[in-house]
């Protein structure tokens, strides 16, 4: 697909961000090209709009930047899953582990209903456990996790592993 290679072209790598040693794929560049941006939100759609997805959750902060459009286009509610401490209604929380100690997820209380059928959107997976959060929240309140889908996979981590079987789907693989 052409449109792939116009996405990948506009992903920016930043060395020894936030730490050394660290190749950070910043999609800031991306959401630059209207056309890159636009690509990436149409084969998403493509993808879900036939699959019956009533929810789409969006990681914070960046699966809010590419959750909402896809929402909107395919006819599903948008759910942001949180830091903790930010939403102001009842919530559930999830803990999971990041390179140095743990983060913590929450999602409101009566946003998403049992059976509902969900979408988990970020901009990357690298180790996995931030999507393995997500798909934990989402299944206690009852929901079934269709499928989790990134802008970009750092396949050398693994993160597919971690998620019990969940499929990921994924635009771009960077190394
Ligand atoms: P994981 O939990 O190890 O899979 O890390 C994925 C989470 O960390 C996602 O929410 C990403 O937004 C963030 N992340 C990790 N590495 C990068 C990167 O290189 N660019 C952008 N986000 C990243």
């Amino acid at each position: 697909d052409r449109r792939l290679s116009r996405i990948a072209s506009t992903i920016r790598v930043i060395h020894d961000f936030p730490k050394p040693g660290i190749k950070f794929q910043d999609i800031t560049t991306l959401l630059l090209d209207p056309e890159a941006f636009r690509h990436t939100i149409d084969m998403f759609v493509e993808r879900y709009k036939d699959k019956k997805i009533s929810v789409v959750a969006g990681v914070e902060a960046r699966g809010f930047i590419f959750g909402p459009p896809i929402s909107l286009a395919i006819g599903a509610k948008f759910v942001p899953l949180r830091k903790p401490k930010k939403l102001p209604g009842e919530v559930i929380a999830e803990e999971y582990s990041l390179e140095y100690g743990t983060g913590i997820m929450e999602m409101h209380v009566g946003a998403v209903h049992p059976g509902e059928r969900a979408l988990v959107i970020d901009d990357l997976v690298a180790t996995g456990g931030t999507l393995a959060a997500a798909i934990r929240l989402l299944e206690r309140v009852g929901a079934e996790v269709v499928e989790c889908a990134c802008v970009i996979e750092l396949p050398e981590l693994k993160g597919r592993e971690r998620l019990n079987g969940k499929p990921v789907f994924v635009l771009i693989e960077a190394d």
